[in-house]
């Protein structure tokens, strides 16, 4: 049933009480909250320019830690962090420690930029990555995703998971969407020409906002006459929804997703509206 049921498999199969998982601030909040429902402890390491600071993860390692999540790219910052700085990360993970590398976003990265951490399970036996059918593949409904690791851990996750929880059809369709390259490629130009206009966008309305290498960017609105939370509720009024991530500790951001150029273009344009009135 999606990726979030690997990061929640995980957390069922290796967190419980008393047990402490690690994952930043500002980052994606199924951590909190699978690592909760365990009654586990979430242990969050505050963010660096928004993204994942390793070296204070590492730092937060304890005895009763059992589990760190990364999201690379990050949801809802958009942020990546470097090949090699996670791999020498993954060194430095004691083995009691399992790394959960949550790649939702891979497919939106430039081929320079692409993870390389499935040649990196034959050397790190506590490493999970979780992948998607529901970003660039164009599939959320359907709730299909998986995860790799060694096979001791997966034995151990199958043990937690329900018989039947992917559906006959999201499999199929998770299967013939794996022979639709051109649909992916597809996908990864319309969301860089989107990543282009709306930066372009928010560059010319003097807007900041948060470099994302994923299909999604956040911006600020920290203007003295009104707040992200009004902006949001305007735009809404206007028929565009984009997401306030206030309950990423984020108050002054909105998160907009790239669409087809006609959106980005409609969005853009009432955004502008709002901020100048
Ligand atoms: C969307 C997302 C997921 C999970 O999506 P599924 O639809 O459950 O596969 C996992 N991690 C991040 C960072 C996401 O943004």
């Amino acid at each position: 049933n999606g990726s979030n049921d690997i990061l929640e498999l995980a957390a069922r199969a290796f967190l419980t009480a008393g047990c402490e998982a690690i994952y930043s601030q500002h980052a994606f909040a199924v951590y909190p909250l699978v690592t909760q429902a365990t009654g586990a402890t979430g242990v969050v390491v505050p963010a660096k320019n928004y993204g994942h600071d390793l070296p204070a993860m590492l730092a937060a390692i304890t005895d009763k830690t059992r589990m760190i999540f990364v999201a690379n790219p990050n949801n809802p910052t958009g942020t990546l962090l470097g090949k090699d700085e996670l791999f020498e990360f993954l060194k430095q993970v004691p083995k009691h420690v399992l790394v959960v590398l949550d790649e939702a976003y891979d497919e939106y990265l430039s081929a320079a930029n692409k993870s390389e951490a499935i040649g990196w399970l034959n050397e790190f036996d506590n490493l999970i990555i979780s992948r998607t059918f529901s970003k660039a593949y164009g599939l959320a409904g359907l709730r299909v995703g998986f995860g790799l690791c060694h096979a001791d851990i997966a034995d151990l996750m199958n043990r937690v998971r329900q018989p039947f929880n992917v559906n006959s059809i999201a499999q199929a369709a998770a299967v013939a969407s794996l022979a639709d390259d051109d649909f992916v490629e597809r996908s990864y130009a319309l969301n860089q020409a989107g990543m282009v206009q709306l930066t372009q966008g928010f560059n010319k309305l003097r807007l900041e906002y948060i470099p994302s290498f994923a299909n999604f960017v956040s911006f600020a609105v920290k203007s003295d006459t009104q707040n992200a939370a009004e902006v949001n509720q305007k735009l809404l009024q206007k028929g565009v929804i984009v997401r306030p991530i206030a309950n990423y500790e984020m108050p002054d951001y909105l998160r907009v997703s790239i669409g087809l150029f006609s959106e980005n273009a409609r969005f853009l344009e009432v955004l502008e509206e709002i901020i100048n009135k």
